[in-house]
């Protein structure tokens, strides 16, 4: 893809000065990257460039599209950060900075395939801690997803590791912001590389289905509009079939049965109002026999990621199950795009509104990052304007992330101290701790960590955990494990006393 072409996609809500400065950043970024070429033999620059055509498709803002095109200069070329803060301001390096910390704690993440459960979800709350501003996640995805698009041109174990990787953290990232549309992107081309076979075999599996069923479900649709246009009720209706990823993971709840899986082929109704939506599962309820368990509403209690729908199952008078999902417009807008809508073109002039706060912690308080999501989504679904310190969210204001030597990531509260890490590592570690290292330092026992701190323990294998540890401890984790250690430790000096009281005791005994 050339600059033209990049620029003919841009909408022409652009602004000059806009144009402008991304033809400058292509040119940035095209002389950085210059010499460089992806596994495709393509120019490097091709790469940027489609991550920053996303983020335009996403209706992203300016400066987001603008760190797109230069993403990847900080980390594989020889412009600096604060060239590119000189060039495009603040702003952009700071968006730029956020995707490549991204990169680096990835890479210290090492191989995720070995990594434990935990760790996993470590990264994905790094990914937005460190991000601080939303926008550096969304353009992550958006360079994720042309990753996984051009993963072909990859050795087999480097796909899978990518694949695997997107599957665990991007995927439901992606979630987490309500992007539902680049989920299922992102999964299916993660899944295909994953396990081809199986992903063809449920492909092929899908259509022979919807061979079948396709038919019948015409005639549902055909009843159901008319009933619909009967009311007066203004809609749209279309089928949305099931992914193919969504389908295996179902399919594996329910013993590969696909019978089992009623939404393999859902209608979708789109509406203008909230009221509407609960007039049709009227209708549809009058016309069909409703299976009750299956009534979800998603419009009175939004999923996590503020996502909003009407489902509901019915048996029609050909006894076939049918999913319906009843939505308004914009239910269905944020449904599909998530938070990344908000960022749109409209109010790409303030862009100024979106910065972040530097290093401190936005929101009050100790708010769980899905209530303060659902907040945002809730205010961008009634169409308020949303100020500046809640798009840049915190969202884990109250944690720290912390590295061992070789690179792993901790997630601890704040306050926590080097015993709390060394308990997190392994129980055995913290019971012989015998001193710490921070950032190559000794640090005492008392003193509280710090975000992005690098621990050592210094183990000794005769050292002992001591009872005065209790007070420089944080973490249920840690003290449970540390009160179970000195709890034997005690059983076993008590036993080691009784025996040899016993043994003095004989011993007397024996010698009267
Ligand atoms: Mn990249």
């Amino acid at each position: 893809m050339n600059k033209r072409l990049l620029l003919t996609h841009a909408k022409p809500f652009y602004e000059k000065n806009f144009l402008l400065e991304l033809e400058h950043a292509i040119d940035v970024a095209a002389e950085a990257h210059k010499g460089q070429k992806r596994r495709s033999g393509e120019p490097y620059i091709v790469h940027p460039l489609s991550v920053a055509k996303t983020l335009i498709d996403w209706g992203m803002d300016i400066d987001s599209v603008i760190a797109g095109v230069l993403h990847d200069t900080v980390e594989d070329t020889d412009l600096t950060l604060e060239k590119i803060e000189s060039l495009f301001g603040e702003d952009v390096a700071f968006l730029v900075d956020g995707v490549t910390k991204v990169s680096q704690a990835r890479a210290g993440m090492q191989d995720l395939t070995t990594y434990l459960p935990q760790t996993k979800d470590n990264l994905s709350k790094l990914l937005i801690a460190i991000g601080h501003d939303v926008r550096v996640v969304i353009i992550k995805l958006a360079d994720r997803l042309h990753n996984l698009e051009t993963l072909q041109h990859k050795s087999r174990p480097k796909q899978i590791k990518i694949a695997r990787e997107s599957l665990e953290v991007f995927a439901p990232m992606a979630d987490r912001l309500g992007m539902g549309r680049v989920r299922v992107q992102i999964e299916e081309l993660a899944f295909s590389y994953l396990e081809p076979q199986e992903f063809k075999r449920l492909k092929n599996l899908i259509r022979k289905r919807l061979g079948k069923s396709t038919r019948k479900l015409g005639v549902v649709r055909d009843e159901v509009e008319k009933e619909l246009n009967a009311q007066g009720i203004k809609h749209e209706i279309n089928g949305r079939v099931k992914s193919i990823y969504s389908l295996h993971k179902k399919l594996q709840k329910v013993d590969g049965n696909i019978d089992d899986i009623y939404d393999l082929m859902a209608l979708r109704v789109i509406v203008d109002t909230r009221e509407e939506c609960y007039k049709v599962l009227g209708v549809l309820h009058a016309l069909y026999q409703p299976m009750i368990a299956r009534i979800k509403d998603y419009t009175s209690a939004p999923k996590p990621n503020g996502y909003q729908s009407l489902h509901t199952t019915v048996i029609t008078r050909s006894k076939q199950i049918v999913e319906f999902q009843i939505r308004t417009h914009e239910m269905h807008e944020y449904a599909e795009q998530g938070l990344a809508a908000s960022f749109h073109y409209n109010e790409q002039k303030s862009s100024k509104d979106y910065t972040r706060k530097k290093g401190s912690a936005v929101l009050p308080g100790h708010l769980q990052w899905i209530t303060q999501l659902q907040e945002i989504a809730s205010k961008l679904r009634s169409g308020e304007d949303i100020p500046t310190s809640q798009l840049s969210i915190d969202l884990f204001g109250d944690r720290i992330f912390v590295y061992s030597p070789k690179g792993d990531i901790y997630n601890l509260p704040e306050g926590a101290f080097p015993l709390d890490f060394a308990y997190l590592v392994h129980s055995d570690v913290g019971k012989h701790a015998n001193g710490f290292k921070v950032n190559g330092k000794i640090h005492p026992f008392d003193k509280p960590l710090q975000n992005g701190d690098v621990i050592e323990v210094m183990t000794r294998k005769n050292s002992q955990p001591k009872q005065a540890w209790l007070d420089n401890i944080s973490t249920t984790h840690a003290r449970n494990k540390l009160r179970s250690q000195l709890r034997k430790l005690g059983l076993v000096e008590s036993m080691t006393n009784a025996a040899a009281i016993i043994r003095e005791k004989t011993k007397r005994k024996k010698d009267r």
